[in-house]
């Protein structure tokens, strides 16, 4: 079959690999829409923590069961049309013991640790399967990975009514982001986007943005919360500035919450946080249970939402290295999602 195989950092190469065998308990499911993350591109750079090669890139992945397990006899059927969890954990350790199965101390993804979606078939655990209604198409449920991501970020954020947020970065993240804060009731929620195409489909989707080249978000945050800060402080960037930024963004006892996945290390000033007694909290993956919801959300809101928007490139796997160019250079507007039958 044919897969991007991502052979070396930097080296994605469209390869002829066997089609993937599963193993006890998992189902393989043939490839209809795979998602491109930032996070691809954070493997892709060398600059995730724990990625492998040679890996099959790619963790946001709709397709149909093409096989089931022998004496299979849950809920799905052969020919379903389904998501998938990509994490894999270990059950055993601490974490997975504690019920944080997404933090796992043996933690692996598809697409990131193991063969992943940008490819015509892959495989995963029968218990990863997430069920879709019928009446969503493909190019709107591929988006349920990218909506876990985001409901999962709303457990950790707890948004109240009226709440402030500000985020940084416009890209696919920080718009679910702002899309889940708007339903959940917060007061305001501006985006600091520096790409300007980006920043009108923001804009287009009714979130409030900033160009922060024009506008120091500083001043913004005086204006907005008469200078005593956003009660939520979110980076989806990862870049230092909007990093070293937050702290001085939120209000005191509030809350900031980081998703960018670089390990490249810069000073940071962790007495801020401690002055304000804010709040820190990580964000990585999800649960079950999140996917399952935010897959739901997308169901119930899509039209009315116009969710279906955020789909914004459409390329075939053939394309795929220039997919990955679209991210480096910022030139996709939202989601680009692959076709592998192309
Ligand atoms: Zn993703
Ligand atoms: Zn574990």
């Amino acid at each position: 079959m044919k897969a991007a195989v991502l052979k070396n950092w930097l080296d994605l190469e469209l390869c002829d690999i066997p089609v993937p065998v599963p193993g006890e308990n998992e189902a393989l499911i043939k490839v209809k829409r795979a998602g491109v993350c930032g996070s691809d591109i954070t493997v892709y750079r060398g600059k995730h923590m724990t990625a492998t090669v040679p890996t099959v890139l790619c963790h946001e992945i709709l397709g149909t069961i093409e096989s089931l397990p022998e004496g299979y006899d849950g809920k799905f059927k052969l020919g379903q049309r389904v998501l998938m969890n990509p994490i894999i954990s270990c059950g055993k350790c601490a974490a997975c013991q504690r019920g944080l199965p997404w933090v796992c101390e043996n933690l692996k993804l598809l697409g990131i640790h193991v063969d992943g979606g940008f490819a015509e078939y892959t495989k995963v655990g029968v218990d990863k399967l997430v069920a879709l209604d019928e009446d969503i198409p493909d190019e709107v449920a591929i988006l349920g990975e990218p909506f876990a991501v985001g409901q999962h970020v709303m457990v950790n954020s707890q948004v109240q009514k009226g709440d402030k947020i500000f985020i940084s970065g416009g890209a696919t993240v920080g718009l679910y982001i702002a899309v889940f804060a708007k339903a959940a009731g917060a007061g305001r929620v501006i985006i600091s986007e520096i790409n300007e195409p980006r920043r009108k489909f923001v804009e287009s989707m009714g979130i409030e943005t900033i160009n922060p080249t024009e506008t120091d978000a500083m001043d913004l945050m005086r204006e907005v919360t008469d200078g005593h800060g956003f009660d939520i402080v979110y980076d989806t960037s990862g870049a230092p500035s909007c990093v070293l930024q937050m702290p001085d963004l939120c209000r005191c006892g509030g809350k900031m919450l980081s998703l960018g996945l670089s390990g490249d290390a810069y000073p940071f000033v962790i007495g801020k946080v401690s002055f304000k007694e804010i709040k820190l909290i990580g964000n990585r993956l999800y649960s079950q249970e999140d996917f399952e919801q935010g897959v739901r959300f997308l169901e119930d809101n899509w039209r009315e939402m116009h969710l279906d928007r955020m789909v914004t490139d459409r390329l075939g796997l053939s394309e795929i290295n220039k997919a990955i160019q679209m991210m480096l250079d910022g030139t996709n507007i939202c989601k680009i999602i692959i076709d592998p039958t192309k």
